[in-house]
C-alpha cells in the first residue's frame, strides 16, 4: 500500500496522506510498512482546547521548510485572527503559501517561529486527539479507504446516529449519488474510492467532515471537481449554516468569493490583504494587482 501511495501522490502530499490513512490501515492490518516511515507529525502536548467556540489566531507566524535554500520562508510574519463563524477565502497565486498555511492549521508542521492558537491554546500544547477533533481537512484528493460508503462517511464520527448521517448526506448533496448506486450506502467504494468520480469523492469527503463537527474546517480546493450547481448548494449551506465554525477555503475559483465573509490574500508568504471583498476591491492595491493571477482557474492548487 505504501508503494502505491508513493507512486501515486505528489511528494509534498505523502506525509499528510500517511497521517490520514493511519487509522484505516491499522484496521486492515498493514501497519508495519507505515510505521517504518519516520513520524512526520510533531510531538503533541497533553492539554485539550477550552469548551465553546474560540478564535483561530496567527501570532507572528513564520515558517521555512527544512529543505528551503537560504532558509527562504514559505510564510512570513503572519498576524491574523479568524473569528468563530467566519468564512474565509484563502487566495494567492501558486506558491504564495496557501497550502503551507493550511498545513500549519492542521498541525502537519509547527511554525518555525510564532504561535497558532485556537481558543487561546497553542496547537503545540494539545493532544493529538484534541487536534484531530478540532480541525477537519477536506482536500482536493479525498482519501477513501476500501470499504462501504457508510464506513467512509462514518469515519468522521463512528458513533453518529442515523439522523446525523442523513443530515451529512443531505448537506453534501450526496443523496443523488447514493440513489444511482445499486447498494446505496452499502456500496463498496473500491481501492481509494476507484469506483467513484472525483466530484463524488469530494462529496463523500464533505459529508465525512460535516459529520465530524470540528471547530475549524479547511477546504483545500475541495470543490474543484464539483459541477457548478453542486458547488453552489454546498457553499450556500456552509456559509449559511455552521454558525460558530471557522471555515477556510483555499481556492482559485472566483465564484467561491461570493460565499465568504473575508478574503485572505497571500503573496510570497506574506499577508497582503485581509478583509471583506468590497473593501479590498475599493482600497487594497495589492489585492487589485494580484487578483487576476490569484484567481487563475488553471493554476495549480
Ligand atoms: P500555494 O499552496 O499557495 O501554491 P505552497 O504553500 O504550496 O503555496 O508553497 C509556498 C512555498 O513553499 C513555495 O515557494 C513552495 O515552493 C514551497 N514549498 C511548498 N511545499 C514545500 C516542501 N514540501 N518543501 C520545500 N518547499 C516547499
Ligand atoms: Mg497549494
Amino acid at each position: 500500500i505504501t508503494a502505491f501511495l508513493l507512486a501515486y501522490q505528489p511528494a509534498e502530499r505523502i506525509s499528510k496522506v500517511l497521517v490520514q490513512i493511519q487509522k484505516s490501515v491499522v484496521q486492515a492490518g498493514y501497519m508495519y510498512e507505515i510505521i517504518e516511515t519516520p513520524p512526520t507529525r510533531p510531538a503533541a502536548g497533553d492539554k485539550t482546547f477550552p469548551e465553546g467556540p474560540g478564535a483561530l489566531e496567527f501570532d507572528a507566524v513564520s515558517f521555512a521548510y527544512e529543505t528551503a535554500e537560504d532558509g527562504v520562508k514559505a510564510l512570513s510574519e503572519v498576524n491574523i485572527t479568524l473569528n468563530p463563524g467566519e468564512k474565509i477565502a484563502l487566495v494567492g497565486r501558486s506558491g504564495a503559501g496557501k497550502s503551507t498555511l493550511v498545513d500549519l492549521v492542521m498541525r502537519f508542521y509547527d511554525p518555525t517561529s510564532g504561535h497558532i492558537r485556537l481558543a487561546g491554546t497553542d496547537l503545540r500544547e494539545v493532544t493529538d486527539e484534541a487536534m484531530r477533533n478540532a480541525v477537519a481537512l477536506i482536500s482536493q484528493d479525498v482519501f477513501l479507504f476500501e470499504g462501504t460508503l457508510r464506513e467512509n462517511i462514518l469515519d468522521g464520527k463512528p458513533d453518529a446516529i442515523d439522523e446525523e448521517l442523513a443530515r451529512a448526506i443531505e448537506f453534501a448533496a450526496l443523496q443523488p449519488v447514493l440513489d444511482m448506486l445499486p447498494d446505496g450506502l452499502e456500496t463498496n467504494v473500491g481501492p481509494n474510492g476507484s469506483g467513484l468520480s472525483g466530484g463524488q469523492k469530494q462529496r463523500v469527503g464533505i459529508a465525512r467532515a460535516v459529520l465530524k463537527d470540528a471547530r475549524v474546517f479547511v477546504f483545500d480546493e475541495a470543490t474543484s471537481a464539483l459541477d457548478v450547481e453542486n458547488e453552489r448548494r454546498i457553499m450556500e449551506r456552509l456559509s449559511a449554516g455552521f454558525a460558530d465554525k471557522i471555515v477556510l477555503f483555499a481556492t482559485h475559483r472566483p465564484a467561491t468569493l461570493a460565499y465568504v465573509d473575508k478574503i485572505l490574500m497571500l503573496d510570497h508568504g506574506k499577508v497582503v490583504a485581509f478583509g471583506p471583498q468590497q473593501q479590498l476591491e475599493a482600497e487594497n492595491e495589492s489585492y487589485q494587482n494580484l487578483f487576476a493571477a490569484a484567481m487563475d482557474d488553471t493554476a495549480e492548487a
